[in-house]
């Protein structure tokens, strides 16, 4: 892991004002071991390192970081940089045409093309509203035509029938025909592809392309395929003028540094991943999240989702019919606070992210508000759950009694009383889900 290595080499230049050609050039050999453990093409790590370098040198070491914090903060803006491009392309797909928007798919035999059809006809249909025809222009495996066929209507999008005894341009042109009369707004072109780049098969879809005039040829590929991705990028960036990049197999252990190899040799933006088999398996392309996976910080958003999701909407719900009936009492509070907690506190989530983003979030604040958020648990599984139920129960006697179980002084009962007040009052402004984010920002 990058940070790992890195935080070794960033012990040795503590309190170092700038990023000098001295004291990056050891980091900077760990980055670039870990672009190329990341599967990213040699030509592409070192171009980008020449880009990092000049970037880096003179580059002031700002507030608390390290210059190895800065110095990976660097990397990461810039490869997200290149991998994001110049336009927001990342989960849209062009289709300000006359109707039918032709999509044409391009790329290596078992790259994903079909099952990417099923899912890029399945978010037309869902989130554009669009109706969706597709097609199979492979006639070489029958079982190639069946299967578009099988995922198309699992998605519930239009099929158009081909078999292995016509010609590609034949098919694609009666089925532009068929889509044009019966008012498609998409047709989705599937095609053949090979083990290796092949001539003639080159040659197939450039007069696939000629015919079908199509407003988006995406080319699929591979993220396992590491290194070759970027013959194979080139291969159909030459042969076709491609207008995105559609990365699948994500969800495997690959590093994805194909993303920015295929990024930075064809320059087409990147728009989709694939992160499953199934049709909900496709992604908007994330180039942030894509630089902290290449640069080993993969799991760290993932991480922060997780812990988003952790938060019981049902829960939630429920608490919020509670409150609007004014029946939120400081059981329902303690169980907020046991939710925050199972997300392992605030301290240790911070602990999990990268230096450069964590000192943004100073980490002694989350840890007291962690403590703060035990011992009010503490005080609250200090009462009766009668108690718990109506806190105007709790006068001084009360008061003491629970402090003294609490391990903790009366006023800080009282504080925990106040802040309950005055988040029952707060909370009954929200609803939903919104409740739960409210919480957390509350007591952090
Ligand atoms: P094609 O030859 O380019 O049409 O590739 P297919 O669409 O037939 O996909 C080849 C294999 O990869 C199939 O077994 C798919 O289920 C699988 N596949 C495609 N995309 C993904 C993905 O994003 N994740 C995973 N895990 N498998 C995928
Ligand atoms: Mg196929």
């Amino acid at each position: 892991n990058l940070t790992d290595r890195l935080s070794r080499v960033v012990k040795t230049m503590r309190g170092q004002a700038r990023l000098t050609e001295a004291n990056t050039a050891e980091m900077l050999r760990e980055i670039r071991l870990a672009l190329l453990e990341a599967d990213v093409a040699l030509p592409v790590v070192k171009s980008l390192l020449e880009q990092i370098k000049f970037k880096a040198l003179g580059e002031e070491v700002v507030g608390s970081l390290s210059p190895g914090q800065a110095l990976v903060g660097l990397v990461q803006r810039e490869l997200a940089q290149v991998m994001r491009g110049d336009t927001a392309q990342s989960g849209e797909l062009n289709l300000a045409t006359q109707p039918p928007a032709v999509i044409l798919m391009a790329g290596l035999q078992g790259a994903g093309k079909t099952t990417s059809v099923g899912k890029l006809a399945k978010f037309l249909q869902e989130k554009k509203k669009k109706k969706v025809l597709t097609v199979s222009c492979d006639v070489y495996r029958p079982a190639a035509i069946e299967q578009l066929e099988t995922v198309t209507k699992q998605v519930g999008a239009e099929f158009f029938p081909s078999n292995i005894n016509q010609k590609p341009s034949e098919i694609a042109a009666a089925a532009l025909d068929w889509a044009r009369r019966h008012y498609f707004d998409v047709l989705l072109v599937d095609t053949a592809g090979r083990l290796g780049i092949d001539e003639a098969l080159m040659q197939e879809i450039k007069a696939l392309h000629a015919n079908l005039n199509p407003i988006e040829t995406l080319f699929v590929v591979d993220a396992m395929l590491g290194q070759d991705a970027v013959n194979t990028a080139k291969a159909f960036h030459e042969a076709l003028p491609l207008t995105g990049v559609i990365l699948t197999k994500l969800d495997g252990d690959s590093r994805g540094g194909a993303a920015l190899s295929v990024r930075q040799i064809t320059g087409v933006p990147l728009k989709f991943i694939g992160v499953a088999e199934k049709m909900d398996g496709l992604e908007a392309f994330d180039a942030d999240r894509m630089a902290n996976r290449i640069l080993g910080m993969g799991d760290i958003l993932a991480l922060v989702e997780q812990a988003q999701q952790n938060v019981d909407v049902a829960q939630a719900e429920k608490l919020a019919s509670k409150i609007s009936k004014g029946g939120f009492d400081l059981g329902d509070f303690r169980d907020q606070l046991a939710q925050m907690q199972q997300m392992g506190g605030m301290a240790s989530l911070m602990d999990k992210l990268p230096s450069h983003m964590a000192q943004a979030a100073s980490k002694t604040n989350l840890s007291v508000a962690d403590k703060q958020t035990k011992r009010m648990r503490g005080i609250i599984d200090s009462m009766t759950p009668k108690e718990r139920a109506k806190p105007e129960l709790l006068k001084a006697t009360r008061k003491r009694r629970i402090a003294a179980g609490a391990g903790v002084e009366v006023q800080e009962v009282n504080r925990l009383l106040a802040q309950f007040e005055q988040m029952q009052t707060m909370m009954k402004q929200f609803k939903g889900g919104k409740m739960a984010r409210t919480m957390a920002s509350m007591a952090a």
